[in-house]
């Protein structure tokens, strides 16, 4: 098996090393990362400036582009040879519900997806790192299962609680939860008197009933979505018509 490797956090985060760390043991795997920090730049792709692949003493393949620039590059013309998988992750904190849209970690996944490629994100719910190699086990795990029932390509969006492995005891099948809307932008002043801003956390769970992502780590459980990337509104699409006629 070939394994693509990517995220948002950079190629130097832990979450990636570890991942790459766990999955080498079950694949041939080829990290290509952005070369820093590039959490919430959901499906973009640079197109205004030309983007460098550099060769870390580690063998990982840093860019100074969006993770989807990493995935996008790597399936396009760098490899020499399609993946079976494209991972990505682990990132540093949960990307549950509305988070899937903004998050980075996800797109890269999407990002294989899209090139007809099976493909998983991986994110610990907190911050801090905390029990990071139970999290890496636990993708191992997952990318061992039975995956083959499912329509290919798939795209799953895992959140690992950060707990020790021993204590990780269900995987569960989810859908997306929604969050309230995000908490007001953070105004300030620069050293110069000019007025800044800072974008505000993400709003609380608001739908987080029994089968979301959010209530399944809420119990300690791994959550496992399977996403798709149709946005269209079905149900309103008749009402449209009607409405343009
Ligand atoms: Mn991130």
């Amino acid at each position: 098996m070939k394994i693509l490797i990517s995220n948002d956090d950079g190629y130097l985060a832990p979450g990636i090393n570890a991942l790459a760390d766990q999955l080498s043991s079950i694949a041939d795997i080829v990290v290509v990362a952005p070369d820093s920090n590039r959490s919430g730049s959901s499906n973009s792709l640079t197109l205004d400036r030309p983007l460098r692949v550099m060769k870390s003493d580690k063998g990982y393949y840093s860019i100074n582009g969006t993770p989807s620039d990493c995935v996008h590059i790597a399936l396009t013309g760098m490899l020499g040879q399609r993946p079976d998988l494209v991972v990505s992750g682990i990132n540093q904190g949960q990307n549950m519900g509305d988070d899937t849209l903004y998050s980075g970690t996800v797109a890269a996944a999407t990002e294989g997806f899209l090139f007809g490629i099976p493909a998983i994100a991986f994110s610990q719910v907190e911050h801090g790192w905390a029990e990071l190699d139970s999290a890496a086990r636990i993708a191992k795990d997952i990318v061992l299962r039975k995956l083959d029932a499912l329509h290919k390509p798939f795209l799953l969006n895992v959140n690992i609680p950060n707990r020790p492995y021993s204590a990780l005891t269900k995987i569960a099948a989810t859908r997306l939860g929604k969050r309230h809307e995000s908490e007001p932008v953070i105004r300030a002043q620069d050293p110069h008197g000019n007025e800044i801003f800072w974008i505000g956390p993400a709003g609380k769970a608001k739908e987080a009933s029994e089968g979301t992502d959010f209530h399944a780590t809420e119990q300690g459980w791994v959550s496992v979505t399977p996403l798709q990337i149709d946005l269209t509104h079905g149900a309103q699409l008749d009402r449209l018509r009607q409405a343009l006629e």
